[in-house]
């Protein structure tokens, strides 16, 4: 076994150490992959420093970089079905949502590939004559990447495709319960040519190796997505050598329904918005703002849904959800749900492990609804990360406002009128880094994605997420010097 790729070549980790990759579905071992620890977080980086400092990436021609990686998204579609099948096998969902995963996957790669060589930095207008002055787009160095067990290849792909466009070299840490597709596309990597040392795979613990990532001061740059409190460890020890970062952190989306909406549809979407992926989506819209005069109507449809969703094999096509990521996983969910009910919300349905004796091995949780929920209770203000929504009924758009904001985190939400000029309105006072208006969930490798408040800092995708890997570098060039007998000559400094 070999799962660490490290200055283009697999290797052992050096320790010998193994993990167990479990499949939530049934709790069956499906594969064990290597173990590194913080000694082969160090020679990853290492080899990312040689390949950087000396080495041909950083000062390849744009367009080169970017056949790079051209070839490495028609790899990745060329083994589509082999790594939506990895992707299911790892995190539960549907082969459906794995194949639109792989999709936008190499839809990301091929989107940083053709910026690869379209700014490379500008001529200024300098206010002396005589002098030329230049900024050059330069990569930032060596970058730690440390992505998620949700969207575990995708999250890894808005990270290293910008990263490697821009001329930068990686060392990419995925999360320990799913690293199977990372790897397969590592294999990918190896047969596209990137020079070695350009891009490195060390499998392990965050405690380990996502803080050796986070710590080293020969990393210059770490992009994170996980949870807060990681996300505050990882600020803290990138402090030590004040590497840049990018952090994608959680959420707790609201998704407001005004009376107006389209009705059926915007029931739909707001089963869509929470129970994609069992919850376990950054921008899950879990919780739902329903205007007072739709609220009963609308909460018994919902539920009513809701309660047919089929639990069941991501493999099987009749599958709507698949389970959670783990057993301690569900344990959380579960304990969420407990004390919401003991502050006062009303459980409308789920709130329980399915009965189905075909999935009793798995870590399913059923679709859960709580009504009557108050901006007070931890349930509105903290993550679940689970099949469970929390509604809450509004007066009117001021109102909606105030409970959609009054949470730390910011990172996406959605807006449901008729009403063209108050969706604007209302889109424009929601501190979230995304709104979607009668709609909920799209986005594209064009336009950028991140948090206000503490679901991050920086951004993904778009021209932005290009941005986060390039150091900007002015040149100034005089072309005619001249001396300036400011010192020595006796004359002084002048009035
Ligand atoms: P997590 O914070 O537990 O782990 C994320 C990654 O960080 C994993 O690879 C983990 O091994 C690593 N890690 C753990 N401790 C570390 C440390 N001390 N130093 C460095 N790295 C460390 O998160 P998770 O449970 O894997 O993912 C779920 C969270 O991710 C949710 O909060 C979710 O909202 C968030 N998320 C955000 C986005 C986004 O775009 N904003 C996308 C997906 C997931």
């Amino acid at each position: 076994m070999h799962d660490l790729y490290i200055d283009g070549a697999w290797r052992p980790p050096l320790a010998g150490g193994t993990r167990d990759v479990v499949d939530p579905f049934d709790g069956r071992v499906v594969r064990t992959v290597a173990e590194g620890d913080a000694d082969d977080a160090r020679l990853a980086i290492a080899a990312a420093r040689r390949a950087f400092d000396d080495g041909d990436w950083p000062w390849l021609p744009g367009v080169e970089r970017g056949r790079c990686l051209d070839r490495l998204a028609a790899a990745i579609t060329a083994d589509r079905e082999h790594l939506a099948a990895l992707e299911t096998q790892d995190t539960g969902k549907t082969l459906a949502e794995s194949r639109m995963d792989i999709d936008d996957i190499a839809g990301v790669v091929r989107y940083y590939a053709a910026l690869a060589d379209k700014d490379a930095g500008e001529v200024v207008d300098a206010p002396t004559p005589g002098l030329s002055s230049v900024v050059h787009r330069e990569p930032v160095g060596v970058c730690g990447q440390i992505s998620p067990w949700n969207y575990p290849l995708l999250q890894a792909s808005w990270k290293f495709a910008p990263a490697l466009a821009a001329g930068n070299t990686i060392v990419v840490k995925p999360a320990e319960l799913t690293p199977l597709t990372t790897i397969r596309v590592f294999e990918l990597m190896d047969e596209t040519g990137f020079p070695a040392g350009t891009v490195n795979l060390v499998l392990g613990d965050g405690a380990t190796v996502g803080a050796e990532l986070s710590a080293s001061h020969d990393v210059d740059l770490v992009s994170f997505t996980g949870g807060i409190e990681t996300g505050q460890r990882v600020m803290r020890a990138a402090a030590g050598n004040v590497k840049k970062i990018a952090l994608e952190l959680g959420g707790k989306n609201p998704n407001i329904v005004f009376a107006d909406a389209e009705f059926e549809t915007a029931v739909d979407y707001a089963l869509l918005a929470v129970f994609l992926h069992a919850g376990q989506v950054c921008s899950a819209g879990a919780r739902l703002l329903v205007e007072e005069a739709i609220h009963d109507r609308f909460v018994d449809a919902v539920v009513e849904r809701a309660q047919r969703i089929r639990l069941g094999d991501g493999r099987d096509p009749a599958t709507e959800s698949g389970p959670l990521i783990s057993a301690e996983h569900r344990a959380k969910v579960e304990a969420h749900v407990a004390r919401a009910i003991a502050e006062g919300a009303e459980l409308r349905c789920g709130g329980e492990r399915p009965s189905d004796p075909a999935l009793t091995d798995g870590f399913f949780y059923a679709p859960t609804v709580l009504t009557g929920c108050r901006p007070d209770m931890a349930i509105v203000q903290q993550e679940v990360f689970g099949p469970v929504l929390t509604v809450e009924a509004f007066a009117d758009e001021q109102d909606a406002v105030t409970r959609a904001n009054d949470t730390v985190y910011g990172l996406a939400g959605g807006v449901w009128t008729s009403d063209l000029a108050r969706a604007q309105r209302v889109a424009r006072r929601l501190r979230l880094g995304t709104v979607w208006i009668n709609d909920f969930h799209p986005y594209f490798p064009q336009a950028p994605w991140g948090g206000y408040k503490r679901s991050g800092i920086g951004r993904e995708l778009g021209r932005e997420g290009l941005a986060e890997y390039v150091e900007t570098k002015h040149v100034a060039t005089n072309l005619a010097p001249q001396p300036t007998g400011w010192f020595g000559t006796g004359r002084g400094a002048g009035a």
